[in-house]
């Protein structure tokens, strides 16, 4: 079945009187200026602009205006998780938050990714890049989780996570600690990888772009849980098609022991397996990146292989600090995401923007340091440029498309106003926001979404959750009964020299 889409109108108007936030200019003092919007893009920035009859003009006076974050790291299935966790190990957390979000209804799957939709743009947020995880594997879904993106007016980078190994097999010692009774409930199942793929393959010619609302990209959902046949397939349909790639890649200790124990043909390196599958370069984001050697992140940057960060996750799973110096240094291209709503809790790249800045003071005590700007280009552009996009949006420029924030600079945190960038990053937590759009649409007016009723949502969600609630607590009681064994697995991992570390206190 093909789709198609209503393309919707994309009237000019002119945005009067911000201050317009510019990568390249005073960050601190941005300019007020006017931005005029025409066909969706910026076509004109600056005190010129004639105005013309008919034009439709916003008053932005005492607001700012920054380029819509990209928030590079999300996945939609557990948003209706949200809240339901106190922190614990990726790896106890993995056998409840994937289960979450299987074998649910269409009308969940759809309700759970408009919320999380919502979320992100009321933050700010104006392209998305969901790794969805999606089970089982069918068009409906598909169809579901475009629709849910279309009907809240964010744009998505959408990829289909691909795994042809199980959960079993892709856990360290797990096959060897894990009684037998509760091997199944860990995952013992495997999928056909050239299905998946050929799936993918067949939603994208089916769906096509959304009117350019709709950027695809491929993920395997990490190269130790795709068989090494099932890697390069997936590599070499990557460059057949040129589309970006999002993975994760060492977001635990015990992933990267994994490496060490299972990869042994690859030097014990989850970096070398990606490389000899051809699935290193510009075009490929990992996600994560906590425990790369020193070997490892020259090789990323040797590549030009980017990373996107995700401290709020890494934090609450216990996985350790990323090495953002050794990043920096090296020239890795960084952006910046939030994570799943169950292990981060929030789609705000505000909170990240901050972590990225104060957790350098304890990845590494040396004298360099992320500024605020910084920061900002990575949540914006960083982002853009994973997916190829970096010409297209991120940035105000004239010739991108208007994926606009307006922020009301009368909140508080932006009171006294001493510095755009920094107060931005420090200061404000997406109580000012006021005006989203996403292409020149008016997807936020006044704090509210445009063209989704909200209440609604709540009112699905109150029908909804009791069945939800009643299915996490069954896993985690499930979970609960393999705490030992996994409590077991991490302390081998911890007692297991790997000669570097990614927590302060080894
Ligand atoms: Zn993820």
């Amino acid at each position: 079945l093909a789709r198609s889409f209503i393309t919707p109108t994309k009237p000019d108007f002119l945005l009067r009187g911000a201050r317009v936030y510019r990568h390249d200019g005073d960050t601190d003092r941005p300019v007020t200026t006017n931005v005029l919007v025409q066909e969706g893009r910026i076509s004109a920035i600056g005190d010129g602009i004639p105005d013309k009859p008919n034009l439709q003009t916003v008053s932005l006076d005492g607001h700012l205006l920054t380029p819509g974050f990209v928030n590079g790291h999300f996945h939609s299935h557990d948003v209706l998780a949200k809240g339901c966790f106190e922190t614990m190990s990726l790896e106890r957390w993995g056998l409840i938050a994937g289960p979450i979000g299987s074998n649910r209804s269409i009308e969940e799957v759809r309700l759970r990714t408009t919320l999380g939709a919502v979320e992100c743009v009321r933050n700010g947020i104006t392209t998305v890049q969901d790794f969805a995880v999606i089970a089982p594997l069918e068009a409906t879904y598909v169809d579901a989780i475009v629709e849910a993106y279309e009907s809240v007016g964010v744009r998505v980078i959408l990829s289909i996570s691909l795994r042809d190994k199980s959960q079993l097999d892709t856990i360290l010692w797990a096959d060897e600690l894990i009684p037998v009774e509760h091997q199944g409930f860990i995952g013992t199942k495997s999928n056909d990888g050239a299905t998946q793929l050929s799936f993918v393959a067949n939603q994208m010619k089916r769906i096509g772009d959304n009117g350019g609302r709709l950027i695809w990209a491929v993920s395997p959902s990490s190269p130790q849980r795709c068989s090494f046949e099932f890697l390069k397939q997936i590599g070499a349909f990557c460059h057949s098609t040129n589309l970006p790639v999002y993975t994760h890649v060492y977001e635990s200790r015990l992933q990267r022991l994994f490496a060490k124990v299972k990869l042994s043909d690859f030097n014990g390196s989850e970096i070398d397996y990606m490389e000899a599958a051809g699935l290193l370069g510009p075009r490929i984001t990992v996600a994560h990146g906590v425990w790369p050697d020193a070997d490892e992140i020259l090789k990323l940057a040797n590549t030009g292989t980017g990373v996107v960060l995700n401290m709020l996750s890494n934090l609450k799973l216990r996985g350790g600090v990323a090495p953002l110096a050794a990043y920096r240094r090296a020239g890795v291209p960084l952006s910046l995401g939030c994570d799943n709503c169950s292990c981060s809790d929030v789609q705000s790249m505000t909170q990240v923007m901050k972590l990225y800045c104060l957790l350098s003071g304890i990845a590494d005590p040396g004298p360099e340091r992320p500024t605020a700007a910084e920061a900002i280009r990575l949540a914006t552009l960083g982002g853009a440029r994973a997916a190829g996009r970096e010409q297209q949006f991120g940035g105000i420029e004239v010739g991108m498309d208007a994926d606009l924030v307006a922020f009301d600079l009368s909140d508080p945190s932006w009171q006294p106003f001493n510095s755009a960038a920094r107060q931005l990053v420090f200061s404000e937590t997406g109580r000012s926001i006021r005006h989203v759009w996403v292409g020149g649409r008016h997807v936020v007016s006044n704090g509210k979404c445009t063209l989704i009723d909200e209440n609604a949502i709540q009112q699905s969600l109150a029908s909804m959750m009791p069945d939800v609630q009643r299915d996490i607590a069954n896993l985690v009681a499930k979970a609960d009964e393999v705490e030992g064994v996994f409590r077991a697995i991490q302390a081998r991992a911890f007692n297991t020299p790997l000669g570097y570390d990614r927590y302060l206190s080894k």
